[in-house]
């Protein structure tokens, strides 16, 4: 089955605001096992927005409008969508009742135009919005399915969440099930040479590839009469994905982040780590920290921007920085051993890099970066190339930390051996 996307609003042709609800929606299609081949964003003109609703009706099975169910005048999603649906509007009296509620209880002035929003097409399913005063709207005819969803996020992602998704779900679609495997340390094309064959076979489940600063998630979804039977579909593949990226898998639960693995990692092992950042000034620290339960494990974090701090707090040489550079390897190996000594903490991870715009070299170019881990005294450093802006390099190098971390970890105590891919 295919779905649309059309987001209305001229303030998204102007760029005065991102469209996250198309990627929202992409996201959570998808995962219905939907597939989605057009979207489009069309200002709040009657004549445009009907144009488009009618191409998507010709080539889409569903058609998901966001925004312009507002009460003013230029807000006419509803009013377009239920024409060219040849439906006449009407007063409905339970969106009556709860704008009327909405507005009492938070003493405030209803306006005329208010009732506009209590107004749906003949025969539409009508979504209460608990969050908001704009009802979503379902029709159906003629094999089509045309939903209406208020445009402001914070109401459209939950009326999407508990009332589109059930509903989409429960329609002719089946059961959707699906189950994320999460890798890191593999490349996006290097993984997906792993499983071409797989996804060259897959037609239920299927495997969507994301790839995601650093890491590869596997979306795996399966389509049945009921989820016990879609679950029973998507086991097998995921044991597959797991015997092929073997440690490089780090959770099967989408709620696990890699920096969660990183810190249940730490406490499961009764590990204390400290970190010690130049390029990335607390970035590192920062991400761990954001955990729930670092506390436990997480011991310093320093920040040694100069040479001189490099020097005075973690005791590098002043011979060695001024041989082979504050951004070499044998520097990020002396700090990440200095933050070990002086925290007494059994993980240490270093960091040091060339972030740009400036400051790269020949030799040493921007992007250039080292990252050290010692763990209860033995050392692995890693150096890397990466590309991009400051914040891209600092964002990249501060996820290959984490990624040297758990395989240092995970080297050490479970003598499993990864390579470089
Ligand atoms: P309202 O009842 O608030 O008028 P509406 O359904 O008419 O809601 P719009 O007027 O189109 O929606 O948009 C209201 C606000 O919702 C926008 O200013 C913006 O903050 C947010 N919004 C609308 N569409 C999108 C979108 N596609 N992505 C992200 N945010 C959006």
């Amino acid at each position: 089955m295919t779905v649309e996307l059309i987001s209305v609003g001229t303030e998204l042709l102007l760029g005065n605001i991102v469209n996250t609800n198309a990627a929202y929606l992409s996201e959570k299609c998808a995962d219905l096992g939907l597939s989605c081949f057009y979207q489009s964003v069309v200002g709040d003109n009657e004549e445009r927005l009907s144009g488009v609703l009618k191409t998507a009706l010709e080539r889409s099975d569903i058609v998901i409008l966001s925004g312009g169910l507002g009460p003013t005048e230029d807000d006419l999603t509803k009013e377009v969508s239920a024409k060219v649906m040849g439906r006449e509007l009407s007063m409905h009296e339970p969106s009556k009742k709860r704008i009327e509620e909405y507005f009492s209880s938070r003493n405030l002035e209803l306006t005329e135009n208010n009732w506009k929003q209590a107004m749906v097409p003949e025969g539409a399913i009508v979504l209460d919005n608990e969050n908001g005063t704009a009802p979503g709207v379902i029709m159906e005819g003629e094999g089509k399915k045309v939903i209406l969803l208020p445009g402001p996020p914070n109401e459209m992602i939950p009326m999407f969440e508990k009332q589109i998704m059930p509903y989409l779900s429960g329609s002719d679609l089946g059961m959707i099930y699906s189950q994320t495997v999460k890798i890191c340390g593999v490349g996006e094309s290097k993984a997906e040479t792993m499983i071409k064959d797989m996804i060259d076979s897959q037609t239920n489940p299927t495997i969507a590839t994301y790839a995601k600063n650093c890491e590869v998630h596997l979306r795996v979804t399966a389509k049945a009469k009921d989820e016990k039977e879609a679950k029973k579909l998507v086991k097998p593949v995921v044991k597959e994905l797991k015997n092929r990226f073997g440690p490089y898998v780090y959770t099967t639960n989408a709620d696990i982040t890699l920096e969660k693995a990183v810190v249940d990692l730490l406490v499961a092992n009764k590990l204390t780590v400290s970190t010690v950042e130049s390029c990335t000034g607390g970035m590192l620290a920062a991400r761990l920290i954001n955990v729930p339960g670092i506390s436990e494990v997480y011991k310093s974090g320093y920040i040694t921007y100069s040479n001189k701090a490099k020097r005075k707090i973690l005791g590098v040489k002043k011979g060695l920085l001024e041989k082979k550079g504050a951004v070499s390897e044998e520097v990020a190996k002396e700090m990440a051993k200095g933050a070990a000594v002086i925290s007494k903490a059994e993980v240490a991870v270093s960091v040091t890099g060339i972030a740009g715009p400036g400051g790269g070299t020949e030799e040493k170019p921007v992007g250039l970066v080292y990252i050290a881990c010692n763990v209860c005294g033995k050392t692995k450093v890693r150096k890397f190339n990466f590309r991009g802006n400051r914040a891209k390099i600092r964002e990249t190098t501060v996820s290959s930390a984490l990624i040297l971390m758990r395989q240092c970890i995970l080297e050490y105590y479970s003598e499993v051996a990864f390579d470089r891919r």
